[in-house]
């Protein structure tokens, strides 16, 4: 009998995982397994608010796949995805067709701006490791740009960042710490700097529990980032970000730099699939297949499910990314055995957002902590993703061990 095909798009966390455990419980013999990604490396998204401020360089947020696959049984295909036909069963690429027998899509998140006049343009956004290069660049730029202009255009130092949820707050606590580098690098007095995070939302970081939210806006408040809670951006511009501050009340703010960090959504591949699906993210079935087609499983960022103790989804995140990617393989290998598939359930273990290198909130096995410990809790959390996909060998060699 013809040895099954499995094809896994995308490296992120959801796909990555997949492999891995793949490769562990699977002989050589059983199944003929294809990674495709676009770049022939993995990078910690979780990590990419760091890159982006410049507190990490981008390669120390990124690992070579072929680090972390075993080429026996794995084979890897660097190349992008352009489309999914689930009717004929092929993946169009840059660098080919492929067929398959099952597919696995963990093609992860793209930013989402609403429909917001401008942002798509003139916003930079976290979105991957080349546009965290970006916008530390552009930072850069700015800083430099000013230090050398004879007539000072001093809004060229005003970083605006939209949105005060989980990406937002990390971002600006890493440019809390950054700004002062920055000032001294290129000869800026630190006055003249702002730091402005500009919310729709009445409140900051949405569900945490509100004195962490409290301790965190005091600490980034004490760096010098200001807040703006309850004004929506409504346009974006090459100058700046309107803002709207009550009825017919509206101010713009002239800004060197607009990061958007207000949204995500599903890679938008997954709308043209014929698959269905809300802002590119699929309702998965209970073990993680998409609903209607039994070869096609979605992990990651590109998949929805519910959680039914609060009837809303759970938010996309590694730690659920990685736990489905095991799913996935188990039930994969279900599946060519002619066994019975499992259901998905999510061991979620808290939750920390860092606000910096050495300071950070959190919830963790249901206590709340905050400061020195909670910062090393989020670096372990960081060593233990690493862990998960390349045991301790990856580690060693990209492991965060600053706790001091
Ligand atoms: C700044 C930031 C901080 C975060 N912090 C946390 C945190 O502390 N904890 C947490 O749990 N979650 C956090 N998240 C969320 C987390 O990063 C995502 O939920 C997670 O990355 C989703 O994993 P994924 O496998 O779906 O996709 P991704 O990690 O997005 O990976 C998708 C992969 O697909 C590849 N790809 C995309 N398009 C194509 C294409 N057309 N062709 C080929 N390859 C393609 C990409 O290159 C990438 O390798 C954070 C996110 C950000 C941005």
């Amino acid at each position: 009998m013809k040895r099954p095909t499995i094809l896994v798009l995308g490296a992120g966390y959801g796909g990555l995982a997949t492999v891995v455990n793949l490769q562990k419980n699977i002989g050589i013999d059983v199944a003929d397994i294809t990674l495709i990604n676009q770049n022939d490396y993995h990078y910690e998204s979780t990590w990419l608010h760091e890159a982006s401020a410049g507190t990490l360089r981008p390669d120390q947020v990124r690992y070579d796949i072929a680090d972390v696959i075993k080429a026996d049984k794995v084979k890897f295909v660097k190349a992008s995805v352009e489309g999914i036909d689930i009717a004929g069963k092929q993946v169009s690429t840059n660098n080919g067709v492929f067929s398959y027998d099952y597919l696995v899509i963990g093609l992860g998140f793209e930013g989402e701006t609403f429909g917001i006049p401008g942002l798509d343009k003139y916003a930079l956004s976290i979105a991957n490791v080349k546009a965290a290069r970006q916008i530390r660049e552009h930072i850069e730029y700015q800083f430099a740009t000013w230090s050398m202009e004879d007539v000072k255009d001093d809004s060229r130092l005003t970083i605006v960042v939209g949105g005060a949820g989980f990406t937002g707050i990390e971002f600006l606590g890493e440019l809390g710490n950054r700004v002062p580098e920055l000032c001294k690098e290129f000869d800026v007095p630190q006055e003249k700097v702002r730091v402005l995070c500009v919310e729709a939302a009445p409140m900051v970081l949405p569900g945490f529990d509100p004195e962490l939210v409290e301790y965190a806006v005091g600490h980034l408040q004490a760096k010098g980032i200001e807040f703006s809670i309850g004004t929506p951006v409504v346009e974006a511009t090459p100058e700046g970000v309107k803002i709207k501050k009550g009825e017919d009340v509206f101010e713009f703010i002239k800004a060197g730099t607009v990061v958007w960090a207000a949204g995500v959504r599903g890679n938008r591949l997954i709308e043209q699939t014929g698959i269905e699906n809300m802002r590119a993210r699929v309702k998965v079935e209970k073990d993680m297949r998409a609903p209607g087609h039994n070869d096609v499983f979605i992990v990651g960022d590109c998949a929805l499910m519910i959680n039914e103790e609060v009837n809303r989804p759970y938010p996309p995140t590694a730690q659920i990314a990685m736990q489905q990617g095991v799913t996935v393989a188990k039930n994969l290998i279900s599946l060519i055995k002619g066994e019975e598939t499992e259901e998905f359930v999510p061991d979620l273990k808290g939750s920390v957002c860092s606000l910096g290198e050495h300071d950070a909130i959190g919830v963790v096995f249901g206590k709340k902590i905050t400061g020195a410990k909670a910062s090393f809790m989020k670096k372990v959390i960081d060593n233990r993703s690493l862990f998960m996909i390349g045991g301790p060998s990856l580690v060693v060699k990209k492991g965060k061990f600053n706790v001091l």
